[in-house]
């Protein structure tokens, strides 16, 4: 089958790979009929992560059709179309059973290498999913491969950052970092009933697309974001911050944006091992700071069921629709920030 591999720094092929099979009772096969280029990729696509192995099949963001499961596989069939959680668990586990999925004993990231359980990914014609009864749902009604797949990931992450950062109506919410994942929390941030979103970033069309959805935008390379979210916020700072970029710089920021008492949630990837926590500004202003990898299966079925009820249209962010064959140029346009969102055709 084709499917798209990670070589090192910028190089990402389309090769012809066995097919994955069956290989425990809990196991399902995919036909993945489409696939997205995920934020999360690019931090591969610059080598930064750890672990990967040349030859690794890239990709965690993805629907398609049930091909075949396992005798254990109680919830799908042959036929069925499913959207998948990027991160799989086990649904059993301490931390399963706790509701804690992102922290799951068994589990990975599909197509993230070694540090995440070597799961070949599922920028692929077929893509093998463990513990598939936990880690698929199936598709609602109605709804387009491209109206399903972001729930699977980016979506639900950022909704998940607006609710752990337990934003309420009426509340001021900024968004540093306007990719994918923060359009999607600009998106969140209005179902929760945020009064204002205010969406800061240093590209242009993807301001406007925040604009479009209703969000202010600030220009973080033409101005000060931290005196524009001021003057926005009558001088108390943002109520919540969502970071959406990754790294030092901007977690600095969220700290410089939110009010007192006021809550950070991040979701950026940080490839950075510390970070110089501002601890007796936070002290003094009760800060409140949620940091990490999004619980996907915690959220999900809310994301789908916003989705269905068209409260959120997460077809706005795709900028390119490519066959599966053109994922090396895919991967360079979403790098090279020409394309907002790539997705691959698989079938
Ligand atoms: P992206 O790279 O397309 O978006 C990042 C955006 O941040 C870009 O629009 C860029 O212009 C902007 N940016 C960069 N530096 C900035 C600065 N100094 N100030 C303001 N904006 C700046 O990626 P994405 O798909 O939107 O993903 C965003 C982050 O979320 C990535 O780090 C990704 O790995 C991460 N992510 C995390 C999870 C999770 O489980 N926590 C899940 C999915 C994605
Ligand atoms: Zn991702
Ligand atoms: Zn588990």
């Amino acid at each position: 089958m084709k499917a798209v591999t990670w070589y090192g720094k910028h190089d990402v092929r389309v090769e012809e790979v066995p097919e994955p099979e069956v290989t425990e009772p809990t196991d399902a096969i995919v036909r993945v009929t489409l696939a997205a280029i995920c934020g999360s990729d690019l931090h591969l696509y610059h080598d930064e992560i750890p672990g990967m192995l040349p030859g690794t099949v890239l990709g965690h963001e993805f629907v398609g059709v049930v091909e075949s499961v396992g005798p254990a596989v109680r919830a799908f069939k042959k036929g069925d179309r499913v959207v998948g959680t990027f991160h799989i668990a086990c649904g059993h586990c301490r931390a399963c059973r706790r509701g804690d999925y992102h922290q799951c004993e068994r589990g990975g990231v599909l197509g993230y290498g070694l540090a995440f359980g070597n799961l070949p990914g599922a920028q692929a014609e077929l893509v093998r999913i463990p513990y598939a009864d936990v880690n698929l749902r199936p598709i609602p009604a109605g709804l387009s491969d491209e109206q399903a797949i972001f729930a699977g990931d980016i979506l639900t992450t950022a909704f998940g950052a607006v609710k752990n950062a337990g934003l309420r109506p009426g509340e001021r919410c900024a968004v540093i970092g306007c990719g994918p994942v923060g359009i999607f929390a600009i998106q969140s941030a209005q179902v929760f009933g945020a009064a204002k979103t205010l969406a800061i970033d240093l590209i242009e069309k993807r301001l406007a697309l925040a604009e479009r959805l209703g969000a202010i935008p600030i220009d973080a390379g033409k101005s000060n974001p931290v005196s524009r979210v001021m003057a926005e916020t009558g001088g108390e700072g943002a109520d919540v911050v969502i970071e959406a970029v990754g790294g030092s710089q901007t977690l600095e920021l969220a700290f410089d944006l939110v009010r007192g008492g006021g809550r950070i949630s991040a979701v950026g990837v940080s490839a950075e091992e510390t970070f110089a926590f501002p601890l007796m500004s936070s002290f003094t202003k009760a800060i409140h700071f949620h940091l990490g990898v999004a619980n996907i299966h915690r959220d999900i079925d809310a994301t789908l069921a916003l989705v269905a009820a068209g409260r959120i249209d997460p077809t706005v962010i795709i900028s390119h629709r490519l066959p599966l064959e053109e994922a090396p140029k895919g991967y360079r346009l979403f790098a090279e920030r020409k394309a907002t969102k790539v997705v691959l055709i698989a079938g």
